[in-house]
């Protein structure tokens, strides 16, 4: 914490241009010779420092990396997050910019043959910058680079090999070509063969050996041959990697419904003004979101700006990608997880450069360079992914809310089943909201059964299906259709319940389920540190069938097996998708109907859209239920709405079938019916009761330490020192051990702490992680967690 901050160097004369905000420079550091990377933030005129200023030893960059937006949402980040500001510069940038990599020079498109740049690259198609390169020769690149005659090129260690190719070209003109084909002896077949291709291809000359050889089986020795008739030449060529792969068909825009144009119009109307407003989009399945999206996206283009849209998790939402890669086409990029850091750094320098003008992408997209942003999207806003696990804890939203007013654009949030959050903020009219309530073509939503998992009928069944799930199953078969299966895996076998009555343990004093703590035996709450012992007999029916809940994915795949042989079943969970591309691979697979069933975790519930799935299953709708977290129920709510909306998408009737122990909980109930607003209610009440979110704002705090007495203490130290500064409205909970305590042999403590206003609570928190800097060597750390998405 004490070095969390700015430093100043002096700028050596030979420097001056080039030290500008936003470029990393080289400096030394400390009193030894350790030589360090950092971000210029600032440039000053004088220095209040009263020792001798080091110089920059050197100066990395010879254009900014980052842009003065991101140098000022670094500061409001590291101070919402309560994280390094360095840590969240380096967050906001590829990874490459972190790893080994070289850099290179070479001639912008249509400069190749500039006198200067010709001098700067001597005959060489790329030169690399290095350690080396003389200060008089950065400032000369640095000017080639802001008058755009030539590019930088950054490539990670190992894969700088890569960057060029050997192409083949000729310098005869095409008429030569064709005269010296027509000159060929008659047997000399291969040579022929090289001729019409290089006839033929004329245009697209270079092109690379290795595709000549491969994709037209044109041997090596004829290219020779060739090369020493004088009518083939061998030249490099760079390379850039193309990560979009084959660009789908563009596609026209529909003409919209009345409620897709109300909400375009609405929006549109916010790019046209420059009105930062933030926008929430609460649509049912299917009510047409995302042509919203797309529409509205075109009209910031159209105004000359950009636009970024998030989405949840790129691989899961292959054909959201692609509505969106249809219509912008090129223009597009897309960061997914599955890029290389080579790829994902040519995308981002693609956005950098302008290149790019949308962007589509999972959470950390929303630090995407691009300039003059028109628009911000965030696709199923409710989703916890959107919150980063580790430091910096942000959350996109309010990355994206942040950037939506710096570039004074609207923000919109869109979501079948919006977080209690965002919800309450368009009630209080914090946010702007409109509903679509209305299926396209009033394509009826799907018909949801409840079954009672309690009913003796089902009880009595041996495996995990309900005679109902079980039938319904075969007539889909029967009639060639699909179905999807939900196994739900949450936090599952960690909680009781009771196969008879359906009873949960919940702490009497937070409400929330307990969970089962292996080591010490005993049934624990997270948020208060209330145990119990486990209970053998049911406390509410006297049932003896109260146990440990949960069955695995493969269990349940066996049974589908067994049940309907002649069914082709997918599998779809952490075990099936370790591998790169495997989701994807296995949601083509089903989408071209080479399966007749989807079997699969939470996973499979978004964005799935396929028109011969008419069934969706649940096995067990009630163990997100029981996470002992106070979103259990939104939690469940939405998953059980999101899947069931799989089901019926094309002119077949859609059939959901939820199996449950608890069929009178409002959360199913209203999923059942995906009556989004009697849910909200209910929750808004309950929340409103027990004082959680959005009724209070929460913030978690967690020590960790080797050994188990010292982590106590100073959960216990921490607790005093919070209860100092927090008044009476607030509450504070803990500490408590989490679930998995030992993590990396460490023991860790959380305390939960609840408030309505907080400057004070902010500002000593910040002053503690400063004070327990020094303790942190010795293996004592604090995390704090601004609004967590998860308490475990
Ligand atoms: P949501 O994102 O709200 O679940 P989608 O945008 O996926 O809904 O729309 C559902 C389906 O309706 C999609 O197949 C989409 O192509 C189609 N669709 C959307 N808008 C229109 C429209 N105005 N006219 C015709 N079809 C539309
Ligand atoms: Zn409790
Ligand atoms: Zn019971």
């Amino acid at each position: 914490m004490q070095t969390n901050r700015p430093f100043e160097y002096e700028i050596p004369s030979a420097l001056t241009d080039v030290v500008i905000p936003g470029v990393r420079v080289e400096v030394g550091f400390g009193r030894g010779k350790r030589k360090i990377q950092g971000f210029v933030m600032e440039v000053k005129k004088t220095s209040d420092f009263t020792g001798k200023l080091k110089p920059i030893i050197r100066v990395i960059d010879v254009k900014p990396v980052l842009s003065s937006e991101m140098i000022k949402l670094s500061y409001w980040l590291a101070d919402r997050t309560y994280s390094f500001q360095i840590s969240c510069l380096q967050t906001m940038l590829p990874n490459v910019m972190r790893a080994k990599y070289k850099q290179f020079i070479q001639a912008a498109p249509g400069f190749e043959q500039d006198p200067e740049v010709q001098q700067l690259l001597n005959g060489h198609l790329l030169v690399e910058l290095t350690n080396d390169t003389t200060d008089e020769k950065i400032k000369e690149i640095a000017h080639l680079k802001r008058s755009e005659k030539i590019n930088i090129e950054y490539v990670v260690e190992n894969q700088a090999n890569s960057l060029t190719r050997q192409a083949v070209t000729t310098e005869l003109s095409k008429d030569a070509l064709l005269k010296s084909r027509e000159g060929l002896r008659k047997n000399a077949l291969a040579q022929q063969k090289l001729y019409d291709y290089l006839i033929k291809e004329y245009d697209n000359l270079p092109v690379e050996s290795s595709v000549i050889e491969k994709q037209n089986d044109i041997a090596r020795s004829t290219l020779k041959t060739a090369e020493k008739n004088g009518a083939v030449k061998f030249v490099e060529i760079t390379k850039r990697r193309k990560p979009v792969g084959i660009i789908p068909e563009q596609q026209k825009a529909p003409t919209l419904t009345d409620e897709q144009s109300e909400a375009v119009s609405k929006i549109n109307s916010a790019i046209d003004s420059n009105d930062p407003k933030t926008f929430l989009i609460e649509g049912v399945t299917g009510s047409g979101k995302t042509e919203v999206y797309l529409q509205t996206m075109q009209q910031a283009l159209n105004q000359g700006k950009t636009a970024l849209m998030l989405v949840p998790e790129i691989s899961l939402t292959p054909q959201m990608v692609n509505r969106v890669v249809g219509r912008f086409g090129d223009q597009v990029a897309v960061l997914h997880s599955g890029l290389s850091s080579g790829e994902r750094y040519d995308e981002w320098s693609r956005i950098e450069d302008g290149s790019v003008k949308v962007v589509v992408g999972a959470r950390s997209a929303v630090f995407a360079p691009l300039k003059n942003i028109g628009i911000i999207i965030i696709d199923e806003e409710h989703e916890a992914s959107y919150k980063q696990d580790d430091n910096p804890r942000y959350h996109a939203r309010d990355v994206a809310s942040w950037r939506s007013k710096f570039h004074k654009e609207p923000l919109v949030l869109g979501s079948a089943t919006p977080s209690l959050e965002s919800r309450a903020r368009a009630e209080k009219g914090v946010y702007q909201m409109i509903s679509m309530k209305k299926r396209i073509n009033d394509h009826p939503l799907p018909h949801v059964q409840i079954v009672d998992m309690r009913d003796a009928e089902n009880s009595a069944v041996k495996g995990d299906f309900s005679p109902l799930l079980k039938d319904n199953i075969w007539r889909a078969m029967k009639r060639n259709e699909q179905a999807i299966v939900l196994l739900n895996r949450r936090g599952y076998s960690s909680f009781l319940m009771c196969r008879e009555c359906g009873f949960v343990l919940k702490c009497p004093n937070c409400d929330v389920s307990l969970t089962y703590h292996k080591n010490l035996g005993k049934m624990k709450c997270h948020y208060c540190g209330h145990e119990e012992p486990v209970p053998h007999i049911c406390p509410n029916c006297k049932s003896k069938k109260i146990g440990f809940y949960g069955t695995g994915t493969e269990n349940i795949e066996n049974q589908l097996n067994e049940m309907f042989p002649e069914a082709r079943v997918l599998r779809m969970d952490v075990d099936t998708t370790r591998r790169k591309g495997s989701h994807a691979a296995i949601i083509k697979q089903f989408g071209e109907h080479q399966a007749d069933i989807l079997l699969g975790t939470q996973m499979i519930a978004k964005g799935l859209d396929f028109p011969d799935v008419t069934l969706v299953g649940v096995i067990n709708a009630d163990t997100t239920l029981s996470i002992s977290d106070y979103r259990a129920s939104e939690r469940t709510f939405q998953l059980l709405t999101q899947v069931s909306g799989r089901a019926g998408r094309a002119d077949k009737e859609g059939h959901v079938i939820i199996q449950t122990y608890n069929p009178d909980h409002y959360a199913i109930k209203d999923a059942a019916k995906q009556d989004y607003e009697t849910f909200f209610k209910q929750e808004m009440y309950l929340r409103h009761q027990s004082g959680y979110t959005p009724y209070y704002f929460t913030t978690l705090v967690s020590v960790s330490h080797q050994d188990e007495g010292q982590a106590l203490k100073q959960s216990f130290w921490l607790k005093k020192q919070l209860q100092a500064v927090l008044s009476d409205q607030a509450v504070l909970l803990g500490p408590s051990p989490t679930m998995i305590s030992r993590k990396q042999n460490k023991y860790f403590y959380q305390i939960i702490v609840k408030y309505k206003r907080g400057p004070e609570l902010h500002q000593r928190l910040l002053e503690i992680l400063s004070e327990t800097q020094s303790e942190t060597k010795r293996g004592f750390t604090i995390a704090i967690d601004n609004e967590p998405q998860h308490i475990d």
